[in-house]
Parts: structure tokens; sequence; C-alpha cells
């Protein structure tokens, strides 16, 4: 009868012990897989907030004459890699605004400027816009970019819905130093063991599927540093399991819908 109890009690620890933890899903560029919705659009960060997700991302580039955009690096950005097609593309940090507004994106929306962007962003009290700052041509047009954005969500009132990340160490570190104390900043690069983005003082990474999937040990050698872990962009549903049987903090996904419905199932 005892054995019995000590068995039973040994079962629920065990189970306990391994209960995985709730990600948070954000949305890669916002939640475009439905109608009238496309990546970077104002409406995909509508919808993201209409799903009540943690987070919805999007990237930010700043055209030739200091307006800071919502757009992955060239006009159209889903039209990127789609060779053969003759769709003019317009290298964002080499055009005006004016310029840029001429071409329309997949849902007809004219690209959004940030403070639209924030705009939108405000209307949810839930899902935080995770803002990534594009590599620039410069260090110093990199720190133009920080300051004006800091200020600007700053000036909307969205210190604490907004978290930032970057490829460059640099925009890392200007973050840093001009975005209020504690705003989360993650690095991007996936090049830095966790040792390193532990001294650079930011708060966690965000690197890419391949590169946890190669070194997962750095998962939890992060969070053992108090660092957060986020991982892009996980969309099929065998990466997605991993991702969250390996207990990350955030994954980032074109497919929320799935990578919700999967955490459900699997963190109990
Ligand atoms: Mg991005």
């Amino acid at each position: 009868m005892i054995m019995k109890k000590i068995l039973t009690l040994a079962a629920a620890a065990l189970i306990t012990a391994t209960a995985i933890a709730q990600p948070q899903v954000i949305a890669h560029r916002g939640y475009h897989a439905t109608k009238g919705s496309c990546r970077n659009s104002i409406e995909a960060l509508k919808q993201a907030q209409k799903l009540g997700l943690y987070g919805s991302e999007c990237d930010i580039n700043m055209t030739k004459d200091g307006i800071i955009v919502v757009a992955h690096g060239y006009l159209h950005p889903d039209k990127i890699y789609r060779r053969g097609e003759d769709i003019p593309r317009l290298n964002i940090q080499k055009s005006t605004y004016e310029e840029l507004c001429a071409i329309k994106l997949e849902n007809g929306e004219t690209i959004p400027t940030l403070e639209q962007y924030l705009e939108q962003a405000k209307k949810s009290k839930k899902t935080k816009l995770i803002i990534e700052i594009k590599d620039h041509a410069t260090p110093a047009k990199e720190t133009e970019i920080v300051q004006q954005t800091v200020d600007m969500v700053a000036k909307f009132g969205l210190n604490d819905m907004v978290e930032y990340i970057a490829f460059r160490p640099w925009v890392c570190f200007e973050l840093k130093r001009l975005a209020p104390e504690g705003t989360p900043i993650a690095y991007l690069n996936g090049d830095y063991d966790p040792a390193y983005v532990e001294g650079m003082g930011i708060s966690g990474i965000d690197y890419k599927y391949d590169v946890l999937k190669k070194k997962p040990k750095w998962i939890k050698s992060c969070q053992k540093r108090g660092l957060k872990v986020n991982v892009w962009t996980v969309n099929a549903e065998e990466k997605l399991r991993w991702v969250i049987e390996q207990g990350v903090d955030y994954i980032t996904t074109d497919d929320p819908v799935l990578a919700n419905k999967l955490i459900k199932e699997m963190c109990k």
C-alpha cells in the first residue's frame, strides 16, 4: 500500500517535472494568412490583435527622405524572390516616401509608416508590437532610426507594448542606450553564444530555427542566464512541436493558428 502511494507520488512528480512551459506566439510580419491581409500591412497587425496573440512582428526601414516605414526591404516585399517576373523593386532606403507610395501592397494598402502602425498598435491592450530594425548603410543612420523610433513609441505611450529585435549588434546597443530601461531587446543573427549575449546586456536571443536545432543546449543555457529565447520562423508542424518541446519562450511564426493549437495540445 505504502509502495503504491510512493509510486503514485513519484509518477506525479515526474509529470510535473516534464510539463512543458507554454511559449508565447508572435505573428511573423503580422497575421497575413487571411483574405485581405498581407505581410507588414496594417491589416496583418489588426488580424494578429484579433487573434489575441502575444505579439505581432514587423520590419522597419528609413526612406531616403527620413520617413520610417513598415516594410522588409524592397517593395513589393513578398515578390523579392519570384525571379523572372517583371515586378518593380524599389530599395526602400534609397527611395523617397512618395516613390514608395506609388506601389501598393498585395492587399491594396499603401506602405504603412511606423506612425500609422503605432496608431493601430495602440488599439490593443494585449498584442505587443515586436519591431525589427533593419540594417542600414552606416552606424549613424542606424542610430538615427533607433532614436526616432524610440521617441515615436514614447510619444504614443507604447513603451510597455513594444519590444525590439535586430541583426546588427550596433542596433542592439543603441536600443539599449536609448530605449527605456528594461525594454526587451533580442539579437537575431544567430552567431553569438549565450555567454556573449548575456555580456551584451540585452534581454535575449531571437535565433533562426536551424541555429537552435544545431545548438539546442543554447536554449537552456540562455534561460539559466535570465535571457529569453525566441525562434524564427517556425511554420511546419514537426518543427513547431520540436521548439515547443524544447521550452522556448517565444515562437515567431507565419501560422499562429497552428502554433496555438499545438501549444494547447502539448502544454497542459
Ligand atoms: Mg522581420
